[in-house]
C-alpha cells in the first residue's frame, strides 16, 4: 500500500464512527430499505449489510479502487450532488487500513460474489449464494498504521460516537429500517415507519409528545431541559452537517426570557440549491459553507421565532 494511500486513507476514515458513516451513506445511496450494523472491539470490526441494488461481479472489484465511483459522471457533477458519496475514495480507503472481505448481490444475478481484501489487494474471490444487497465485513482496523491505532479512544468512547452516527443517518431516513449491535447489544432499531415513528424509537415518548412540526423540521418545547448544543441536529439537502451559522441561527430564534442559556431539541432539514453549498470543505464532508450565509441565518432564525411566538400563547 503506498504511503499516499494510507495518508488519505487518515483523512476519510478518521475513526470507526467516521468509517460507518461513509459506509452508511453508501448503503443509503444503494436504495436500502433495511441496514444492519454490527460493531466489535471498539470499532475496529464492523458489519454492515443492506438490501441494495448491490453490485455486479466487475463492480464489485471496482468499488475498492480509489477514485472508483459510480456517482460522477462529468465535472459539473461535482456541483449537483444528490447522492452521499462522490469522491470514490472511502472503500478504497477503509481497504487499505483494515482487512475486509465485500460480498454484493443485484436483483438480475442468480448468486453473489465475495471478495477478500488486504491492504488494498484482493486476495481472493469466491461465489456466494445470498440475498440482494451489499455486506461489508471490516476487521482490525488501522491494523497497518499503528499511529491511528493508539489515537483510538476507550470502547465507550468510541461506542457512544458510532451511536451518535447512526441517530444522525437514522433521523433523516425515516423510511429505511436501522439496526445497531454494539457487542451484541441492541442499541438502536428504528422500523422505517416514517418521522413520528423513527423519532420515537431514537428518543423516547417524551421527546415526540413535547415536538412541534414547523416548516424547517421539528422543535422540541421547552420542558426539556436536559436538550444540550448536541441535539441541534442540521441537515442539508438530506445530509447531516455541523455549521456554526445553523447553530447559531438556532441558538438565537430560540432565545426568550423563559429560555435563556439552554439549548433547544431541533431537527431542521433545509433544501439549498447545491450550487450554493460547498461541501467539500474537509473531506469527511460533515463541514460545509454557505454562499448566501446571511439568507439562511435569516430563514432559520425567523421560522425558529415563529415557533417560540406561538408557543408563548
Ligand atoms: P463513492 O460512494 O464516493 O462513490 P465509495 O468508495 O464509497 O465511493 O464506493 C465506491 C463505489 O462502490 C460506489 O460508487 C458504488 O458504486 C459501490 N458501492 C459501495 N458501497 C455499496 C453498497 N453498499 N451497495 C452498492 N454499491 C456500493
Ligand atoms: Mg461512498
Amino acid at each position: 500500500e503506498t504511503v499516499s494511500n494510507i495518508i488519505a486513507a487518515g483523512e476519510v476514515v478518521e475513526n470507526p464512527a467516521s468509517m460507518i458513516k461513509e459506509l452508511l451513506e453508501n448503503s443509503l445511496d444503494a436504495g436500502s430499505s433495511a441496514i444492519r450494523i454490527e460493531v466489535r472491539n471498539s470499532g475496529r470490526d464492523v458489519t454492515i449489510s443492506d438490501n441494495g441494488v448491490g453490485m455486479s461481479q466487475d463492480d464489485l472489484f471496482l468499488s475498492i479502487e480509489r477514485h472508483a465511483t459510480s456517482k460522477i459522471f462529468t465535472k459539473d457533477d461535482i456541483f449537483n450532488l444528490h447522492t452521499y458519496g462522490f469522491r470514490g475514495e472511502a472503500l478504497a480507503s477503509i481497504a487499505s487500513v483494515s482487512k475486509v472481505k465485500l460480498s454484493s448481490k443485484r436483483e438480475e444475478d442468480e448468486g453473489g460474489n465475495s471478495i477478500t481484501v488486504l491492504g488494498g489487494k484482493v486476495t481472493s474471490h469466491k461465489e456466494r449464494s445470498m440475498n440482494r444487497g451489499t455486506e461489508i465485513e471490516v476487521r482490525e482496523l488501522f491494523f497497518n498504521t499503528p499511529a491511528r491505532l493508539k489515537f483510538l479512544r476507550k470502547k465507550g468512547t468510541e461506542y457512544a460516537k458510532i451511536k451518535e452516527i447512526v441517530l444522525k443517518e437514522a433521523l433523516v431516513s425515516p423510511e429505511v429500517a436501522f439496526t445497531l449491535y454494539l457487542d451484541g447489544r441492541e442499541v438502536i432499531k428504528t422500523s422505517g415507519r416514517g418521522m413520528q415513528n423513527t423519532i420515537l424509537e431514537l428518543f423516547n415518548k417524551n421527546t415526540l409528545k413535547n415536538l412541534v412540526e414547523f416548516p424547517l423540521g421539528y422543535l422540541g418545547n421547552l420542558e426539556l431541559t436536559r436538550a444540550t448544543r448536541d441535539h441541534i441536529y442540521t441537515y442539508v439537502n438530506g445530509r447531516y452537517v455541523k455549521s456554526a451559522l445553523l447553530e447559531k441561527a438556532v441558538i438565537d430564534g430560540y432565545y426568550t426570557k423563559l429560555t435563556k442559556g439552554r439549548y433547544p431539541f431541533v431537527i431542521i432539514f433545509l433544501q439549498i440549491d447545491p450550487h450554493e453549498v460547498d461541501v467539500n470543505v474537509h473531506p469527511s464532508k460533515k463541514v460545509v459553507k454557505f454562499s448566501e450565509g446571511n439568507t439562511i441565518y435569516e430563514e432559520v432564525l425567523e421560522r425558529i421565532k415563529e415557533v417560540m411566538e406561538e408557543d408563548e400563547e
